[in-house]
């Protein structure tokens, strides 16, 4: 097969180059709708967070944005009905960031989801190999820019599977919040989380 003008057989800055591209390409996209590329950060983010990780303090550390940037982005969101914010419970002067119905009507139709989809008709191997490869570009980015990681129950060193076995509802747990986990909530991004 020929070589496309994009590789040039050298694969780390090749990598690069198509990080660019593909994100340029998609940011370009992001003008529709409503919204910005900041905002659709920030939306994309809260449609993915669990619920210790829904706050404008923790998208902040995702998005390692200074926190005048995020507070603009979250109003502009709110004025335009996409989120909600309300008072956390128990905890003074905590925010909880909701998405409202026009947020995950939105979301249904990101951009992004084309690229997801191309993404979903490679090869499963190819698929699985790209998954692990671009996770470990991240996270060397991460480490090198200071950046948390961002991750999920099943491999954090403070989940504990079936660590509730008398709880149907929320049979799994969290050492770190000292709470009980919901199947449904273990593939959603913590602000918490440590690699085991
Ligand atoms: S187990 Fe880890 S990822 Fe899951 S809620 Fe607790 S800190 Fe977050």
């Amino acid at each position: 097969m020929a070589k496309s003008d994009e590789i040039g057989g050298d694969p780390g800055p090749d990598i690069a180059r198509s990080l660019e591209r593909l994100g340029r390409i998609m940011r370009a996209a992001e003008h529709d709708g409503g919204l910005n590329p900041a905002q659709w950060e920030g939306l994309r983010y809260l449609g993915r967070a669990n619920r210790f990780s829904n706050s404008p303090g923790a998208l902040t550390r995702y998005l390692g944005a200074t926190k005048g940037t995020v507070s603009q982005t979250l109003k502009a969101l709110e004025r335009k009905g996409f989120i909600a914010k309300s008072a956390r419970p128990g905890v003074q002067r905590s925010i909880i960031l909701t998405l409202t119905a026009k947020g995950e009507k939105a979301l249904a139709g990101d951009p992004w989801n084309s690229l997801a989809t191309i993404a979903e008709e490679l090869g499963g191997k190819t698929r699985r190999r790209l998954a692990k490869g671009l996770q470990e570009v991240l996270n060397g980015a991460l480490r090198k820019g200071g950046l948390r990681r961002f991750g999920s129950c099943p491999d954090c060193r403070f989940f504990r599977e079936k660590g509730r076995p008398n709880d149907p509802s929320e049979p799994h747990s969290c050492m770190l919040f000292d709470a009980g986990m919901a199947p449904s909530e273990l593939h959603r991004i913590c602000v918490g989380y440590e690699p085991a």
